[in-house]
This record gives C-alpha cells, sequence and structure tokens, in this order.
C-alpha cells in the first residue's frame, strides 16, 4: 500500500550497531528484515502496515487515556471510609500532603508523557499515510526519539502494583476502570512505538519533504 520509497541522493549506509560493519542500505519490501553481513544482527526493517500501525494504536491510547482519567484508578476502603482515586487526584494529593516532586513526577510519567509521545506519533506519522508531512513533523520526530526512553509508564504500573500489595494489608483494595485502561495505554504505545522502524520513518519523512 505505501512501500518504503527511495530517499534521493546515495548510495545511503547504515552501520551495525553491534560490529559496526558498514553497508549500503536500500529500501526493504514489507515484512522484511535488513541483517548485518558480519554478526546476523538487524539493522532495520520494513514493518507490515508500519504507519496505519503506529496511527491506530496511538489513536487508540488517546481514546484510553481519556477513560483513564475520566474513571477511578483505584478505590480503598479503610476504617469505614472510602476513598477514590485517579491518576490525577493522586498527583494533587501527594502535592497538597508535602511530597511536590513526588506528585509531579507521577503527573509527568503517567499522564503528560504518554499523552505527548501518543499526540506526537499521530502528528507525525498520520499525514505520512497520505504522503504529506505535517509542519515541523521532522523536529517532532527527533523529540519523540529523545523523550521515548522517559515513557517510563510501565515501570510505574509496577511500583504501584508492588505498593497496592503493601497496602492490601491495611485497607480493601480494589481497581477501578482507570487502572484496566492504563494496562491498555501501556501495551497500545508499546505496539505503537514497535510498529514503526527508525530507519524506516526517517526516509519517509526525507521523501515527504521533497
Ligand atoms: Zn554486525
Amino acid at each position: 500500500m505505501h512501500p518504503w520509497p527511495q530517499p534521493p541522493g546515495g548510495p545511503h549506509y547504515s552501520a551495525c550497531h553491534l560490529c559496526d560493519t558498514l553497508h549500503e542500505a536500500a529500501p526493504l519490501a514489507e515484512g522484511v528484515a535488513a541483517r548485518c553481513r558480519g554478526c546476523g544482527a538487524v539493522l532495520y526493517q520494513n514493518r507490515p502496515a508500519s504507519l496505519a500501525r503506529v496511527t491506530s494504536f496511538s489513536i487508540a491510547a488517546l481514546v484510553l487515556m481519556f477513560v483513564v482519567n475520566w474513571f477511578p484508578f483505584l478505590t480503598m476502603d479503610a476504617a469505614g471510609i472510602r476513598t477514590t482515586l485517579n491518576l490525577a487526584s493522586g498527583a494533587k494529593a501527594l502535592i497538597a500532603e508535602g511530597s511536590p516532586l513526588l506528585g509531579m513526577a507521577l503527573a509527568l510519567f503517567t499522564i503528560v508523557t504518554p499523552l505527548a509521545l501518543a499526540g506526537g506519533l499521530i502528528y507525525v506519522c498520520a499525514p505520512l499515510l497520505f504522503g504529506r508531512i505535517a509542519p515541523g513533523a521532522v523536529h517532532v520526530a527527533k523529540w519523540l526519539n529523545k523523550t521515548e526512553p522517559w515513557n517510563m509508564i510501565e515501570v510505574f504500573l509496577l511500583g504501584v502494583l508492588v505498593s497496592l500489595l503493601k497496602l492490601n494489608k491495611l485497607a480493601d483494595v480494589h481497581f477501578g476502570p482507570g487502572f484496566w485502561a492504563f494496562g491498555a495505554v501501556m501495551l497500545c504505545m508499546a505496539a505503537a512505538v514497535a510498529g514503526i522502524d527508525r530507519d524506516e520513518l526517517w526516509d519517509r519523512l526525507e521523501v515527504a519533504k521533497q
């Protein structure tokens, strides 16, 4: 549907990240991976329906983020008092109760980063589906490349599970729809990021820029 375009100029080269062997890099057919001649490591690959996959998983993640923020993340019953928390109210409570750094980190890593990452991926990839490039898409793509390691919602979710296991001894803890939606956001973001190869994305941006 959208074959990997041949960027202008060239020949283009790709170096193996493991053994530094230099290869002449050519666009690949869908579903094919280029491997290093020296050590067999994957250099780059053309994943099936890459642009459509990134765009649709990112849209799904954005929709789920609304569920995460609108519905209770968890409810706690302790000493006859029921407390309902979602991510934003949890962050606010932390800031109000003397842990501003932790509260801001919670909001940054669980609300701001997933929204920015999913939004950025849509901004870059959706126009490319139609062979177009959004204004500043190259800068957004570079920025996404840098922030990707900061998408730490997996780590956060693990932390929540560990603390809830401890909390469970003191209070009756129930997961709300927000929690399950957050798990689904995690899976969608992983699928979106894994949907496209960096080399493929740069080549597509390069050609769409013309
Ligand atoms: Zn190699």
